[in-house]
């Protein structure tokens, strides 16, 4: 199960490595894994999305049921015309078999980045996050004794809770500064004895974890969507879609067409976006107008990322560029107003991101950009908060100590205890 060997993007060179992270030694592009199995066996007797181990990184499954469902919502494709129209949803929404206790799909990195983990547990993951990150991995330590430490922006300090009291192995940091600087915290962290980097999208447990939503959508359906619908911060979603269909295609029963991405940005934070369609490799400081204020204007802070995996060789540019399709961006009041469309048609509070991504495939239906026959899958990236508190309950996780942006490294030592 899971064996593969890795691929370089940009010389096509096969990588023996064991590191956590492994590179090419010329090159930056994000690794690709290139696994043995080509033909994928849905495993449906292994716990959630360990259903597909074949095409995870992984040796051992760990006890989940957090998987992506995919489905169809008659009054959702009737009210947008798009009778093709597939759900595939990470959150928590027993109606519809969804059981991803933490809300988002952040889980489908969380589970196989800590079972990858299993020879190097003597260390401590370090996990920057705006909230759904940091929560997703929580709980999964929570449930395995995995060591974590997350560092999240003070205002995300609220999203931060599992669902079970076992907060022992978790130390949360919160830093008075945005995203920006609790990643900028992280890796500092990451510089002491012991500690490791979670390491985002060149994590490749992280990638195929969350391609295992294009996986779930296309055995459902039973062939790749022509087009995926998600929203983007640091576009890892995007390029996971992308890697899982080229397997699919290789596996050969799922079609040979690529899906076009439709990737979605929250106005006025939309650096990709932007970038994108003025087919700029580059993000420049004009992608990114008045950041420090765009950022906390959103509606959704999860999307908030300044610099995402774009122009890396195997990144979201070379995955756009490949898929075809379009960067989309949506304001506050249409992501709201999808949100609430959402839970009266199925009684599910989406997540800001999810909601985000619907408004823009109800203005994609309203302005006909969408052919009615097309297959269309919308990545419902999170939800269910109201019924997790009512049907799980949720425990809040303490701030461990609270750091300015600029903390030196020696105040992180003696913080963490490390001599
Ligand atoms: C992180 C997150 C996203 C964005 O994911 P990326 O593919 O990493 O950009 C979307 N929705 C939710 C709910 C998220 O937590
Ligand atoms: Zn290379």
């Amino acid at each position: 199960m899971g064996e593969y060997q890795l691929n370089c993007p940009a010389c096509s060179e096969i990588i023996f490595s064991n590191d956590w992270l492994p590179q090419c030694s010329t090159h930056s592009g994000l690794l690709r894994a290139e696994y043995f199995t080509e033909q994928l066996t849905v495993r449906s007797n292994l716990p959630g999305m360990f259903r597909f181990i074949d095409w995870l990184p992984v040796q051992k499954p760990i006890q989940t049921d957090s998987r992506p469902v995919t489905f169809q919502c008659p009054p959702i494709s009737k009210m947008l015309g798009l009778p093709n129209l597939w759900l595939t949803f990470t959150g928590w929404a027993p109606d519809f078999n969804c059981y991803a206790k933490t809300g988002s799909f952040k889980e489908l990195e969380a589970y196989p980045t800590i079972s990858r983990l299993s020879n190097l547990r003597d260390r401590t993951l370090v996990i920057a996050s705006a909230g759904n990150t940091g929560r997703a991995f929580a709980q999964t330590a929570a449930e395995t004794g995995v060591n974590v430490v997350l560092v999240i922006p003070e205002s995300s300090v609220s999203s931060l809770w599992t669902i079970s009291s076992n907060h022992e192995n978790i130390t949360l940091i919160s830093v008075s500064g945005d995203y920006a600087d609790a990643i900028s915290v992280a890796s500092k962290i990451c510089s002491l004895d012991g500690y490791i980097p979670e390491g985002g999208a060149k994590n490749i447990a992280r990638r195929d974890g969350m391609g295992t939503t294009m996986l779930d959508a296309a055995v459902t359906i039973g062939r790749i969507p022509d087009r995926y619908f998600q929203a983007v911060g640091s576009g890892t979603g995007g390029i996971a879609a992308w890697e899982a269909s080229l397997r699919l295609m290789r596996d050969g029963r799922f079609g040979q067409t690529l899906p076009k991405l439709n990737l979605v940005q929250n106005q006025p934070f939309t650096p990709m976006a932007s970038a994108w369609n003025r087919r700029s490799r580059t993000i420049t400081a004009e992608d990114m107008p008045d950041a420090d204020r765009s950022v906390s204007a959103v509606y959704s802070p999860v999307l908030t990322n300044r610099a995402p995996p774009y122009e890396i060789s195997g990144g979201v540019f070379d995955a756009m560029t490949a898929c075809g399709g379009d960067f989309h961006s949506v304001s506050n009041s249409d992501a709201k107003a999808a949100f609430k469309i959402f839970d009266e048609v199925t009684g599910v509070d989406l997540d800001p991101a999810a909601a985000v991504a619907l408004a823009v495939l109800i203005q994609a239906a309203e302005n006909k950009t969408i052919d009615s026959d097309e297959t269309v899958v919308l990545n419902l990236t999170g939800g269910g908060y109201r019924r997790i508190a009512e049907d799980l309950g949720t425990v809040p996780i303490k701030v461990y100590e609270n750091v300015p942006p600029e903390i030196s490294l020696d105040k992180l030592r003696s913080i963490l205890e490390v001599f």
